[in-house]
């Protein structure tokens, strides 16, 4: 079985300048030393053109790598945007921030495909993603890079994203399970049946089942075993991300601990997992 290298994300547009060091340093001493590449960083980037190498720069000095990239999201950086013009702007954005990251040696780089903007027509939404895709996935083959398409809670389940995977069939394209939002929404066997050809990354955290909490592993009602054991069998597996958020009574240390324990974990026999 192949290792899977777990990488921490941080929410690094929380903490100022010069704390950047100093967290960097308190990663590196609880052995989290692969962390995801925060898209704050490209917006730093873009005021100052120099952001993102020096956060390179301080990432070496601390030993640190990053294997993940969270993309740019929010609704001005929605693969769908229904504004053509916007729209091309958008990739444009994607496009120069993946590219930086593949640089700094991040190997997927996780999407959100957007809202579901109710006054327009589903399929015309999803004519706007093959646009930016058919763009973007070039430039990310070239780069070494992949575009993980990440399921929601909502909108982008599980079966929509795993049905856009399908039709590309593209070497850079993959899709990121987020652990959370399936168990809010459509519960995670059924994200797990419906992306396992095609994962290549994950954002684990955990809750009760009624709201996106990113809860640490083992705080909710995630069956965790099942979970880590499915996914390490995945084929296409490059990233485990934790997003587990502040919890609680627990350091970021702690939280960080809880992950690993939970990723390896003693694992069930293959044949009494459902669907592998
Ligand atoms: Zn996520």
């Amino acid at each position: 079985m192949k290792n899977i290298p777990l990488v921490h994300f941080v929410r690094w547009e929380k903490i100022p300048d010069s704390q950047i060091d100093s967290t960097l340093n308190e990663l590196k001493d609880m052995g989290a030393d692969n962390i995801v590449l925060h898209p704050c960083w490209w917006m730093r980037d873009e005021e100052s053109g120099s952001f993102l190498k020096l956060i390179h720069n301080k990432m070496l000095s601390a030993n640190i790598i990053g294997t993940a990239c969270h993309g740019l999201w929010g609704n001005n950086y929605d693969f769908n945007c229904p504004n053509e013009e916007r729209r091309k702007q958008i990739v444009s954005s994607h496009c120069r921030f993946m590219k930086s990251v593949a640089d700094m040696g991040s190997l997927t780089y996780t999407i959100h495909l957007g809202h579901r903007h109710p006054e327009y027509d589903k399929n015309f939404l999803y004519d706007q993603i093959r646009k930016t895709l058919d763009t973007l996935l070039p430039e990310a083959e070239e780069s070494g890079i992949k575009i993980a398409v990440e399921n929601m809670i909502d909108y982008d389940t599980s079966d929509e994203i795993a049905a856009l995977a399908a039709e590309y069939n593209h070497p850079a394209l993959g899709l990121c399970l987020d652990t959370g939002h399936a168990n809010v929404g459509e519960g995670i066997k059924n994200a797990i049946v419906n992306t396992v050809p095609y994962l290549v990354t994950c954002h684990m955290h955990d809750n009760d089942g009624t709201s996106d909490q990113h809860f640490p592993a083992g705080y909710g009602n995630t069956d965790w075993e099942y979970l880590t054991t499915t996914l390490k069998a995945c084929p296409k597996l490059i990233n485990a991300e934790t997003e587990a958020g502040d919890y609680e009574g627990l350091s970021r240390a702690a939280i960080w601990e809880t992950f690993k324990k939970s990723w390896k974990a003693p694992q069930k026999k293959t044949q009494d997992l459902n669907p592998l």
